[in-house]
């Protein structure tokens, strides 16, 4: 079927799902959640063989969208019309859904990401397309499918199965009233210029080089152990992986062993396997990008500690080098098993090194001093501060980036507002 086709589809199912009771969207979420948790191995085995995770983390990303699924079948209605008080015999306010709202998603979660933007656009009454990244198309089409299954609607969400440069046609496209996207910047930039010439919303949700700051009164083996798996789980590739680790400097001979003991227990294997826990990058071209961000910051002074190197097209020993304000390689973000070790002499450095990035997604703080703790709750530029636990998203909390790394929120009761219009009822 053609785009044009589907986007009527989905025109047409808004026209009715928006009439459809809160109440009954969210039965619908729960019959949507026991499939996913029920099949959680089935789909775990497609994201594994599409994008390469280990399984055993891919089974886990199904239970979690479940998680996510369930925590929006039980949310509380904050949809409902608002009453104002005014001089006015009624002023209220009423949340409106846009109509059929885009996805662009990448493959790094091929199923969290999708759900986590469509679950609450659609329970917001929206319709959704969504336009997958080029090696996830087997893991959008068994979603489409989970919904219908789950008795949603034909229309509420489509997988459309195109190509990034027919992205610019669907959004042009009138009926299509908004769009989230989550990838690079590169693509977020583009997406959101469209969505800005067509008087479109959008949201997005891009790339990250999120400090990890380990301090002098942190536990060091909780911090080394959380720190490695935070940058090496998904074989370093998700967006709020720890990517610079900051270490106060008087710490930096007694933290760093522990730290590389931990980091050394990422080992690449085979994906299909329950006990691997790192395997190759999704694609040969991505690992090519690495290895020359890998050259570029040692060419612009980064010292090796631990060797990035590479036993075939996608798979990595992963590498650990140290590096100093001022290099290059700072600007970008590493979306691979590489990590950079800084040090700092006192908190104002940590800060100041955490903060001199373009992007802003989820730091993580370990110190036991509750005034240093909000020191860098109240300074950190980013969407997110962990305190003494590593970064990872929470369904009942907001995610979102600032600076380069995006806007808007996904997650918690505040995504529903995303993709809705606030209408203004004023009677005398
Ligand atoms: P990507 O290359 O930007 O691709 C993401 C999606 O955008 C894909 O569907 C891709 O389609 C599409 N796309 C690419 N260029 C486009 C363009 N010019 N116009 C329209 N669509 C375009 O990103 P990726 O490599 O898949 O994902 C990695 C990036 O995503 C990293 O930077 C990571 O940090 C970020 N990310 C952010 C979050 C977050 O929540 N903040 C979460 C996960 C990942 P094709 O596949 O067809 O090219």
């Amino acid at each position: 079927m053609n785009i044009e086709n589907k986007l009527k589809i989905s025109q047409k199912a808004f026209n009715t799902w928006r009439t459809v009771p809160f109440k009954d969207k969210q039965q619908l979420l729960k019959t949507l959640a026991k499939l996913l948790d029920d099949n959680a191995e089935k789909f775990g085995k497609i994201i594994t063989k599409e994008m390469n995770k280990p399984i055993t983390q891919s089974i886990a990303e199904v239970k979690k969208c479940a998680t996510m699924v369930s925590y929006y079948a039980a949310a509380e209605n904050i949809l409902k019309p608002e009453k104002i008080k005014t001089e006015f015999r009624i002023s209220k306010i009423h949340y409106i859904p846009k109509g059929v709202i885009l996805g662009v998603m990448p493959w790094n979660f091929p199923f969290w990401q999708v759900i986590r933007f469509a679950v609450p656009a659609i329970l917001a009454g929206n319709t959704v397309v969504l336009k997958h990244a080029s090696i996830c198309f087997g893991s959008g089409n068994e979603i489409e499918k989970i919904f219908l299954e789950a008795g949603f609607p034909k229309g509420v969400f489509q997988n459309l199965e195109i190509g990034h440069a027919e992205v610019k046609t669907v959004l042009e496209n009138p009926v299509v009233r908004g769009v989230s996207l989550t990838g690079s910047e590169k693509a977020g930039a583009e997406v959101a210029s469209i969505a800005g010439k067509n008087i479109k919303k959008s949201l997005l949700e891009l790339g990250g080089s999120d400090a990890f700051i380990i301090l002098d009164d942190a536990d060091f083996a909780a911090a080394a152990e959380s720190g490695a798996k935070s940058r090496l789980m998904n074989c370093g590739q998700a967006c709020n992986a720890a990517k610079r680790f900051i270490i106060q400097k008087n710490i930096e001979k007694e933290f760093l062993p522990i730290f590389v003991k931990e980091y050394q227990k990422f080992v690449p294997g085979n994906p299909l396997k329950k006990k691997t826990n790192m395997a190759g990058m999704a694609r040969p071209d991505l690992a090519d990008e690495l290895e020359q961000q890998y050259n570029k910051a040692l060419a612009n002074g980064a010292e090796i500690i631990l060797p990035l190197v590479r036993l075939s097209a996608n798979e990595f020993v992963p590498g650990l080098i140290k590096v100093k304000s001022g290099n290059p390689i700072l600007q970008e973000e590493l979306f691979g098993p590489l990590g950079m070790v800084m040090t700092a002499k006192d908190d104002k450095h940590a800060l100041q090194l955490a903060n001199e990035i373009p992007f802003g997604l989820s730091d993580s703080v370990w110190t036991k001093d509750k005034k240093r703790q909000h020191f860098y709750i109240d300074n950190l530029e980013s969407g997110t501060v962990s305190i003494n636990k590593g970064t990872s998203s929470d369904p009942r909390l907001p995610f979102g980036g600032t600076k380069s790394s995006g806007y808007g929120t996904e997650l918690s009761l505040v995504a529903l507002k995303e993709f809705v219009n606030v209408k203004t009822v004023v009677a005398n």
